[in-house]
């Protein structure tokens, strides 16, 4: 095993209060060691011990991989017009899925595969190291299977959606439609899937098809996740952390007894404000879940019809500018928080025994992710201990 020394490190965010500076861990001239695929050592470069080979970060700030907890990367097809329209002036509904829908069933495995591939390679340049993708733009047995199967080839953390909508074969009886993603569209699904999600909302599935949804598949080994309370006021939150789903996501429209309820579990509020930023719509309010003591995660909900961007820095800059989040929360949510929100202690830390995903910033500080937002500032990135990110060789 090659153990490689990541020295000179301006700032490091550790995420662990025990090694650093407040509840990012935060260790000024630092040093990582890197053991094949694993952490070996953290602390201050003055104390660090020799390796095989070394990496002078020139002063650069370190932080754990993203961990991006809410994608739906198995699609085809585009909606820039849907896009162009809405910026014009007309509203989101959640129709436009249809639209996804239809040209991912009529795409070939391979395009749906390169797709996957592409966003991804997107998401790594940017600093993603680890990350979760649905199904949902199937809706038939066979071809939400073939998107799990397709995810699968790229993560191991996949989630099975058949209840994104209603499929249009079934728009006049939701009720066979949910019997069929509880029953024969379940079974062929569940062998390739973590996780079970529910889009709970108005014109997609209420509270009582929810749970029926969600406790089919937990029934089956998958662990709930929920769609929750992102375009209206309902029973989503409340749901998910009655079922003890790791992470309620969207959580923009909040009741104080929904507030309460996500402190006071172990569901994680995954925010996703590129969804609000590409429906102009209102922002979730993370000071509020955070000052209620909630775990909160920041994540992409990288898709084609409602936040097509591949990018944590950026949801991290907007969390900061329009969410009430300081730069260190918004940092510790899109790495700490989506590990949390995975059920994962392998990722989005920089501790021994961690996974060996590291991130170097073209700044001095991991706040110039919110400070200089758009400036692609990720020049390295580390993944199981590979640099798969980054010019020139190790030296
Ligand atoms: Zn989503």
């Amino acid at each position: 095993m090659t153990t490689t020394l990541i020295t000179n490190i301006g700032s490091l965010v550790t995420n662990d209060e025990t090694r650093g500076d407040g509840p990012l861990g935060l260790i000024e001239a630092a040093a990582v060691v890197l053991d094949g695929e694993e952490i070996a050592w953290t602390g201050p470069a003055a104390t660090a011990p020799a390796a095989d080979t070394a990496h002078d970060a020139g002063g650069r700030a370190a932080i754990p991989g993203f961990v991006d907890s809410h994608s739906h990367l198995v699609f085809a097809g585009d909606r820039t017009r849907e896009f162009n329209a809405r910026m014009s002036g007309r509203s989101y509904t959640a129709g436009g899925i249809r639209t996804t829908v239809a040209a991912t069933r009529a795409a070939s495995d391979e395009e749906l595969s390169a797709n996957v591939a592409r966003y991804l390679a997107e998401a790594l340049r940017q600093g993603t190291t680890t990350f979760e993708t649905k199904s949902g733009y199937g809706l038939t047995v066979e071809d939400e299977a073939r998107a799990l199967r397709i995810a699968r080839e790229h993560t191991d953390e996949v989630t099975f959606l058949g209840a994104h909508i209603v499929s249009p074969d079934y728009a006049e009886d939701p009720a066979a439609y949910v019997a069929l993603v509880t029953g024969e569209m379940l079974d062929a699904c569940a062998p390739y899937a973590r996780w079970v999600d529910v889009f709970c909302e108005k014109g997609a599935f209420d509270g009582d098809q929810a749970r029926a949804i969600l406790t089919a598949g937990r029934a089956k080994g998958l662990t709930p996740r929920v769609h929750a309370n992102q375009l209206s006021y309902g029973p989503g939150v409340q749901l998910a952390v009655e079922l003890d789903a790791a992470s309620a996501d969207h959580c923009t429209h909040l009741t104080d007894s929904d507030v309460d309820a996500l402190a006071q579990g172990d569901t994680v509020a995954t925010l996703l404000p590129g969804a609000e930023f590409s429906t102009r719509a209102e922002w979730p309010d993370a000071r509020r879940l955070l000052d209620a003591g909630a775990t909160v995660a920041l994540s992409s909900d990288c898709n084609p019809g409602s936040s097509f961007t591949s990018s944590l820095p950026f949801c991290i800059a907007l969390a900061v500018r329009d969410m009430g989040m300081t730069p260190d929360e918004a940092i510790r949510a899109a790495t700490a928080g989506g590990a949390r929100a995975l059920r994962r202690d392998d990722v989005g830390r920089i501790v021994p025994g961690a996974r060996a995903d590291l991130v170097l910033l073209d700044a001095p500080s991991h706040v110039h992710l919110a400070y200089r937002p758009g400036v692609p500032l990720v020049t390295d990135v580390w993944q199981r201990g590979a640099r798969v990110v980054g010019g020139g060789p190790a030296v």
